[in-house]
């Protein structure tokens, strides 16, 4: 088979090793790819935006499955496209990946089938979503409808700062992203992140994670994308997982199915688990970076038949065989990430790290420059490894965190806490 992957980060870098395993695979093309796929499969330039130009790239190269990484080209409807012109595509439509590109549309579907979510109110107008937060007083959650690359979700401790989210968002500050809100109930709890393959009917679950968000060691500093991140979540335990499929996944895909929308690709559950009881946080429509790195080292290369499977409508001819193992990914930011930082930096050590079934590091964002690797992005590497607990994938990641020589770059010391 031939694949082409659409994306850059840790995410596609650990999607292309594990597929590479796969002995199906006859050849590999990542679009637009990084330093680190490029030293293990072709990298093309391609605007992964442009549905038209991936559907004539997969025509000349012969690719038999096309895998889309990240959101945006999915809600700009790269999927449709290329399932149009006959491809077989992991990922969801534009009308399903609503799941994640519009949080009013995930809200309306959860009341259609019960599924269970903080209650919420939406608006379109500044003054009613001002009112409403009066009424309701803090802590309240206030979300930008669309994508906001993270920067949408404001978790208000004090009605100030609630106040503040709302004139913000709806004033313009994300663009068109932010013209309706939801204003939802604070839950509490304990995240969790749970993925599930589906084909448009039926549904796979390929595994659970925990990621850490903030930038500094004890959950403290600024969100980021991720600095890290651990799998399986110990909070997901198979009582909570049932219940999270009987009364999230099942109901949302016959939702989806039902309004002639079917979901098939992969589909990210975020989860606050209190009591034993899951709700829903978020939806996303793809594979989270870092979590998607710790999953591919445990699943390997059977991911190449069950994204395959996912694309043609046969899941249910699948089984997940898992590594019955722990992974853990700590992330390398560049010094000063989320908030401005340099590129260009040299990343010394590399080729002195194993790189085998227990141990990758995956690029998030990085470049080859005469010969040298260097950081080109905030997140830049994803160091993963695997152990029989998640202690010793935890000693194993740092052990090649600590041979790397970045003096430009930065991680948090205690990925994993929670569950260690
Ligand atoms: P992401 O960048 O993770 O895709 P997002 O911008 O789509 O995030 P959400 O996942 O909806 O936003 O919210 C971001 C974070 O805010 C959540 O991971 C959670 O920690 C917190 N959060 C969101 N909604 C609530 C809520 N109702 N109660 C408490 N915390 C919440």
């Amino acid at each position: 088979m031939n694949i082409l992957i659409l994306g850059s980060g840790g995410r596609e870098h650990a999607l292309a090793w594990a597929i590479l395993q796969n002995p199906k695979c006859d050849r590999l093309i990542v679009a637009p790819g990084n330093a680190g796929i490029a030293q293990l499969a072709e990298c093309a330039a391609l605007d992964i935006l442009d549905g038209e130009a991936v559907v004539a790239f997969a025509t000349d190269h012969a690719v038999d499955l096309v895998v889309v990484g990240p959101e945006a080209p999915l809600a700009a409807g790269v999927a449709d496209i290329c399932r149009a012109a006959g491809l077989a595509v992991f990922g969801p439509s534009a009308a399903a990946a609503r799941l994640e590109s519009s949080k009013v549309f995930t809200k309306a579907i959860c009341a259609a089938c019960d599924a269970p979510t903080a209650a919420y109110a939406h608006f379109i107008d500044a003054a009613a979503a001002r009112a409403y937060v009066a009424a309701q007083g803090a802590p309240i959650v206030v979300k930008a409808d669309g994508l906001a690359a993270g920067k949408g979700v404001v978790v208000a401790m004090t009605m100030a700062e609630a106040l503040a989210a709302v004139d913000d968002i709806m004033g313009g500050a994300l663009g068109d992203g932010g013209a309706e809100v939801v204003i939802e109930a604070f839950m509490t709890g304990e995240e969790a992140s749970f993925f599930v393959l589906c084909d448009g009917t039926t549904i796979l679950p390929v595994g659970t994670a925990q990621d850490h968000k903030r930038a500094f060691d004890g959950d403290t500093g600024p969100n980021t994308g991720g600095m890290g991140a651990y799998t399986p979540a110990p909070v997901m335990t198979p009582a909570v997982t049932q219940a999270a499929i009987d009364r999230i996944v099942r109901p949302v895909v016959a939702e989806m199915a039902a309004r002639g929308t079917p979901f098939t690709g992969v589909l990210f559950v975020g989860l606050m688990i209190e009591a034993g009881a899951p709700r829903l946080v978020e939806f996303n429509v793809r594979f989270g970076d870092p979590e998607c790195q710790g999953l591919m080292m445990r699943l390997g290369g059977q991911i190449l038949d069950l994204l395959q499977a996912c694309a043609t409508g046969r899941l249910d001819t699948q089984q997940v065989h898992w590594a019955d193992d722990h992974a853990l990914t700590v992330v390398m930011a560049a010094n000063g990430y989320p908030g401005a930082y340099a590129k260009g930096s040299a990343i010394r050590g590399l080729d002195t790290l194993a790189e085998d079934s227990f141990h990758m590091t995956f690029h998030a964002g990085t470049a080859q420059r005469d010969g040298r690797i260097t950081a080109d992005g905030g997140r830049v590497l994803g160091v993963t490894a695997r152990g029989a607990t998640l202690n010793e994938a935890r000693d194993r990641a740092y052990g090649m965190v600590d041979a790397i020589d970045w003096p430009d770059g930065f991680c948090r010391r205690d990925i994993g806490w929670r569950a260690l």
